[in-house]
């Protein structure tokens, strides 16, 4: 069955928000918008169950919108324990320094085990990774040629290791990871554009 992925700008902050979809189910990965109208359109538009809702990492801009998801999709979550913690605590996802106070406590929701986790939804498998270094709360997600990194990789710039919790050598080895894969062709950074295999090969080797 076609996959297709749309990727939505997140607001306040610029992060992506993607939809991972089929003819009849979806996956969302980092709501970061509260009331996301173009997100919601389009999922009601194409008529669309969306079953499960990932967290790359528990910044606010990257989780902003869950609440919202959660009333009106119930999906179930899925992310690392770190960001468990994150999404319930205002200063570790950082909303407080934005003058925002968000935090949630989730209910429905799968943690991804260090080791990795594979999920299949409707006959793709979902391959998880913990991919630390912009946080200890990071993990990806690979399904097919794809792989979904938050903000271990955005295109054209070094990764940022300096917030709370980042490493810049952890981010060094995940990056590795990712680069490693076996079949990957698109990386879907947590900002801006997403970047071949190729580019990043090139980008990061360097920085
Ligand atoms: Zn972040």
């Amino acid at each position: 069955m076609k996959l297709y992925i749309k990727r939505f700008e997140n607001r306040p902050v610029d992060s992506n928000c993607f939809l991972i979809f089929n003819k009849s189910t979806a996956i969302i990965i980092d709501p970061g918008t509260q009331n996301h109208i173009e997100l919601y359109e389009f999922i009601a538009e194409k008529n669309l169950k969306v079953e499960y809702c990932i967290i790359t990492h528990g910044h606010f801009d990257h989780v902003y919108g869950i609440e919202d998801i959660v009333s009106r999709y119930s999906p179930k979550c899925i992310l690392s324990s770190e960001s468990l913690n994150y999404v319930g605590d205002i200063k570790k996802n950082l909303s407080v320094f934005y003058g925002k106070q968000f935090s949630y406590q989730l209910e429905n929701y799968i943690i991804v085990p260090e080791e990795g986790h594979i999920i299949n939804w409707e006959g793709y498998e979902l391959e998880f990774y913990y991919t630390k270094g912009h946080t200890a709360s990071c993990i990806s997600c690979k399904i097919n040629n794809d792989v979904f990194v938050g903000d271990l990789m955005i295109k054209g710039e070094k990764t940022v290791t300096k917030l709370p919790s980042g490493n810049r050598k952890m981010a060094e080895k995940s990056i590795d990871i990712i680069l490693n894969l076996a079949g990957i062709e698109i990386i879907y950074g947590g900002h801006g554009e997403p970047m071949t295999k190729m580019e990043a090969q090139n980008f990061f080797n360097e920085n």
